[in-house]
C-alpha cells in the first residue's frame, strides 16, 4: 500500500492512512481526508477559506478516479458548498455523466443534499478587497463589477504562492489504484476559469495495472500537455515510473507562450513506488508519504527541476 498526498493534505493525511490501513478502499480513504482538507480554512487554496476568483467569489473544483473501471466524477467552478470532492464522487456514482460545471453542479449538489457553506471567509474577503482597491479605481470602480476583467487578470499574482490544490493518491490493500484532487484553483482567476484539478486526464489520471499521476501549480500547463494521463502512458508503454515522469516534464519544456510558472507532479505505480518533482520551483517544497508499515505518514522533500 501507499498514499501520496502533497503538503495540503496536512490535515487528511493521517485519516486517510488509517483508513488504507484498515482495509477500507482508496476512494473511500481518498474522500475522507480530503473533506478534512476542504473543512480546513488554514489551507487557502482547497475548500472553505480558498481564495475567490477576481469578483471575489470562491469557485472550487475537484475530480474522483476510479483506477479499475475509469469512471470518473469531477465538478468545476462551483460554488456554495463545503464539500466538493464529494459531490464530484456522486458524479460518478449516480450520474451517466463524467463532469459537472457551474449552475449545473450546484444542481446537482442541492439535489443530493449536499452540505453547503459560505467559502469566502472574512480574511479571504479582506485580501482580495484590498487587492481589488489597489487595481481598480475610478470609473471602473464605480460600474463594478461591469468592467472587462481580461486585463486585470493578467495582472494578477497569486497571493499564496508555493501552495496548491490538494492531491490524493493510493494503492490500498487490493492493490488498486485511485486518485482524488480538490482546490479554489488559481488566487483572483477569471470568473469560470477552471484548472487542470477537474479536467481528468490533466490535473490527475488513475490506472490499477499501471499506475496514478496527479499535478498541483500551474494547471494551464497540465491541460496543454495533459500531464497525469502521459505520466500513465508513459508507464503503460514500459517506461518506469522515473522515465515516465522525465517524459512527461520534457513535454512541459515543450511549451511555448501563455502562463509557464511552477507545476508540482506526483505519481505512484502498481509497484508502490513513487516521485514527487516541483517542476520551475523556486522555494524547496516537501510532499506526504505513508506506506504499509508505517507507525504514520511522513513529510518528504520534493526534489526540484528547472525547465
Ligand atoms: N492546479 C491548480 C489550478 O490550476 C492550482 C494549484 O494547484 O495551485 O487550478
Amino acid at each position: 500500500m501507499i498514499l501520496v498526498t502533497n503538503s495540503e493534505g496536512t490535515p487528511g493525511v493521517g485519516r486517510t492512512a488509517a483508513l488504507l490501513a484498515g482495509g477500507r478502499g482508496g476512494l473511500d480513504a481518498i474522500e475522507a481526508g480530503i473533506r478534512l482538507v476542504e473543512a480546513d480554512t488554514s489551507i487557502r487554496t482547497v475548500g472553505r477559506g480558498g481564495w475567490p476568483n477576481l469578483l471575489g467569489e470562491v469557485e472550487l473544483d475537484a475530480a474522483m478516479i476510479d483506477g479499475n473501471s475509469f469512471r470518473t466524477g469531477a465538478v468545476g467552478a462551483l460554488k456554495g458548498f463545503l464539500h466538493p470532492i464529494s459531490i464530484a464522487r456522486q458524479v460518478m456514482e449516480r450520474l451517466p455523466h463524467e463532469f459537472l460545471v457551474g449552475d449545473g453542479a450546484a444542481r446537482f449538489a442541492r439535489e443530493i443534499g449536499a452540505e453547503t457553506a459560505d467559502n469566502l471567509i472574512p480574511d479571504s474577503e479582506r485580501v482580495w478587497r484590498e487587492w481589488r482597491d489597489r487595481n481598480v479605481a475610478g470609473a471602473d470602480l464605480e460600474a463594478w463589477p461591469d468592467i472587462p476583467l481580461a486585463a486585470l487578470c493578467r495582472q494578477a499574482i497569486d497571493p499564496e504562492k508555493g501552495k496548491d490544490t490538494t492531491v490524493f493518491l493510493t494503492l490500498d490493500s487490493k492493490s488498486e489504484i485511485m486518485a482524488g484532487v480538490s482546490t479554489s484553483g488559481w488566487a483572483w482567476k477569471y470568473p469560470g476559469r477552471l484548472g487542470d484539478s477537474p479536467v481528468v486526464g490533466a490535473g490527475a489520471y488513475a490506472d490499477t495495472a499501471h499506475g496514478a499521476a496527479a499535478c498541483t501549480g500551474t494547471g494551464e500547463m497540465a491541460i496543454r500537455a495533459g500531464t497525469a494521463r502521459v505520466i500513465v502512458l508513459y508507464m503503460k508503454t514500459g517506461m518506469s515510473l522515473h522515465a515516465a515522469m522525465d517524459e512527461a516534464i520534457d513535454d512541459l519544456r515543450r511549451l511555448k507562450g501563455g502562463l509557464i510558472s511552477r507545476i508540482t507532479l506526483h505519481a505512484i505505480d502498481r509497484d508502490g513506488r513513487h516521485r514527487v518533482v516541483a517542476v520551475n520551483a523556486e522555494e524547496p517544497l516537501t510532499y506526504w508519504l505513508w506506506q504499509d508499515g508505517d507507525d504514520a505518514p511522513h513529510s518528504e522533500p520534493c526534489e526540484t527541476v528547472m525547465l
